[in-house]
């Protein structure tokens, strides 16, 4: 049984998510204390307690504390079984946050599945839909993974009420990614969306966004409406290189902040990316250590470390045998190699071998 203190470092939902994650993977039962403790609104919330409702579905386990607000959980899974799921979070929480805790175990189990998530699709402090589809789940798809995601509807904060439909195959064989070096732009995009508020706001976004990022007309693909039982709206700037390596930089529209100030938020974010020469954005950092874990290694260059990435690190080694290198280099990015440093799980060596 691992015990993990859910206030180390950054102290987030992360710390549950990828404990949680690592718990079915290995089969080795989890305690989490201090759930949140570094968050306003400490323990479980509706979205971290589907998340634990939805890995312990997926991995038959037994629960103690999974209630709204408990700061403490034990999870022991059992067996993990591919199959139909259907989570429903019940507030605008992240679906994709939701997926990312069961997704490494179905990436492993036995058989196809298909997962529906209903609640948040585009929500802040989450990974919305697109970066979910083009960024996370694309890299996982270079890494052998087979797995495709649909939205069937958006679902913005606070109303939610979005669905997102997830198919996924279990890997037959891990590839090795090293994302070292950004590839030349071959694509880029502009989006912006609304849902019950009025087109002029993601015009002026997407006029705004494409103004200071310095991108052609044409670089704007659409503003678009969409239909969401609620209000909202985001805006994102997409880039892809010829290595096939797509990051997105969103904003999501809030009362009170002027869609130009929305937009040059994400134009800042994409300036900075743009200056530097790492392929991979803060974001996907934190997100493709779990992956690459279990895939045996990998290795990645990115921006100047965030407590996300440094957190999810360190929750990581709690379970797996991994060593890691983290190498800064004068022009501030950051090289981080991971490699097994002894032997995997049983249930990881049969994936990381061919299967048939
Ligand atoms: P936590 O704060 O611990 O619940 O973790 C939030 C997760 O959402 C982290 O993996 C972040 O990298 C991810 N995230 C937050 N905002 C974005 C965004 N705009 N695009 C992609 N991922 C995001």
């Amino acid at each position: 049984m691992h015990e993990i203190d859910g206030s180390y470092g950054e102290g987030g939902g992360q710390i549950l998510r990828t404990s949680l994650a690592l718990s079915l993977v290995t089969g080795a039962g989890v305690t989490i204390g201090n759930i949140r403790a570094g968050r306003p609104k400490p323990g479980l919330l509706r979205q971290h307690l589907t998340a634990v409702q939805a890995a312990a579905a997926v991995g038959g386990a037994e629960l103690e504390g999974a209630e709204m607000g408990s700061a403490r959980l034990v999870f022991r899974p059992r067996q993990v079984r591919a199959g139909q799921y259907h989570f429903a979070i019940g507030t605008a929480g992240s679906c994709a946050l939701v997926l990312q805790t069961v997704l490494p175990a179905l990436l492993l189990a036995d058989g196809p599945s298909q997962v529906t998530l209903e609640g948040g699709t585009h929500n802040p402090m989450a990974p919305p839909f697109e970066f979910l589809d083009r960024v996370f789940l694309a890299t996982l798809r270079r890494l052998g993974a087979s797995v495709t995601a649909r939205l069937e509807r958006h679902g913005f904060y606070p109303a939610g009420g979005g669905r997102i439909i997830i198919h996924v195959e279990p890997v037959r064989a891990w590839q090795r990614l090293a994302l070292l070096q950004r590839g030349a732009s071959v694509h880029r995009e502009i989006v912006a969306t609304v849902s019950k508020i009025p087109l002029h706001i993601a015009e002026r976004e997407a006029e705004t966004l494409r103004f200071r990022l310095n991108w052609s007309d044409a670089e704007v693909r659409s503003v678009r409406v969409t239909d969401s039982p609620g209000p909202g709206n985001t805006v994102y700037a997409a880039l892809t290189d010829d290595q096939g390596h797509t990051e997105i930089f969103t904003g999501f529209g809030e009362i009170g902040v002027q869609a130009e100030t929305v937009a040059k938020r994400v134009a800042a974010e994409v300036a900075e990316y743009s200056r530097s020469s790492a392929p991979v954005g803060r974001h996907l950092a934190d997100q493709l250590l779990l992956p690459l874990a279990l895939a045996g290694g990998g290795e990645f260059r990115t921006l100047p470390l965030t407590p996300h990435t440094e957190t999810n690190l360190h929750i990581i080694r709690q379970f797996l045998p991994l060593a890691v290198e983290v190498v800064q280099a004068e022009d501030r990015t950051v090289r981080i190699s991971l490699s097994t440093t002894a032997l995997l799980p049983p249930c990881l060596q049969n994936a990381i071998s061919p299967r048939r």
